[in-house]
């Protein structure tokens, strides 16, 4: 069996159940992509351009390496490959990326607003803050160079403006997680907002204790592969 082979299931199951629950915008939508790191190796197995979820095999999914050139799959990768290389060449800590157009975190994407510290399991999870990534088009390398501008706080969130919204984790089920507290806090934020009243954040010192703990996570995953290289 082809080495990429359990790569190319764990990405293709990850996607249907993103397309499944909304992540990529409509209903069994297609906005959206996944990928994997190969453990050990420069190279990601991705979602392919422009093909329903539902239809996918694992051998539709495409390994590409860092440098762009393909492995395998027969279709063109994602239109937004380059934004994943991005995220890995920035980000020892993250293996695995996912790319949604999910419902309430895309309001923020339009309102061009950063959701601040308001849950303990979010601020541990995601990070102090979802900053808002600048638009630029889709695939463009200007895209490319302003998500990886904003991977320095470490945080496992981030939206992009007037488009959608990108999970990291150190695993597909934890990116995936990632996704789904995303759009918890989104849609209570948005619901918050919309009482026009005052809406309390976290406290300083909390956001700090919590922010170092999902730090530390990151931590121990660059040393776990730094230790077996
Ligand atoms: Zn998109």
């Amino acid at each position: 069996m082809n080495k990429y082979r359990r790569y190319q299931e764990e990405v293709l199951a990850c996607s249907q159940k993103l397309s499944a629950n909304g992540y990529f915008g409509p209903a069994s939508g297609t906005g959206g992509n996944v990928s994997v790191l190969v453990e050990g190796e420069e190279t990601i197995a991705i979602t392919p351009s422009g093909i329903v979820y539902s239809q996918l095999t694992p051998e539709d999914i495409c390994v590409v390496r860092f440098d762009g050139s393909m492995v395998a799959g027969e279709h063109s990768p994602s239109i937004e490959t380059r934004m994943h290389l991005a995220v890995y060449r920035n980000r020892p800590d993250v293996n695995a990326v996912i790319h949604t157009h999910q419902p309430y975190a895309s309001v923020f994407a339009l309102i061009n607003r950063p959701i601040p510290a308001l849950f303990d399991e979010v601020v541990l999870k995601i990070g102090p803050v979802v900053e808002v990534i600048p638009y630029a088009i889709s695939g463009s390398s200007e895209l490319e160079e302003n998500v990886a501008s904003r991977l320095e706080n470490r945080c496992n969130c981030y939206i992009i403006q007037n488009h959608g919204a990108i999970a990291l984790g150190t695993s597909l089920e934890a990116a995936f997680n990632h996704a789904a507290l995303l759009e918890k806090v989104a849609q209570a934020y948005y619901r918050a907002l919309a009482t026009g009243q005052e809406i309390t954040t976290l406290p300083d010192p909390a956001i700090y204790i919590m922010t170092e703990i999902m730090k530390s996570e990151q931590q121990k995953e660059i040393e776990r592969k730094e230790g077996r290289q």
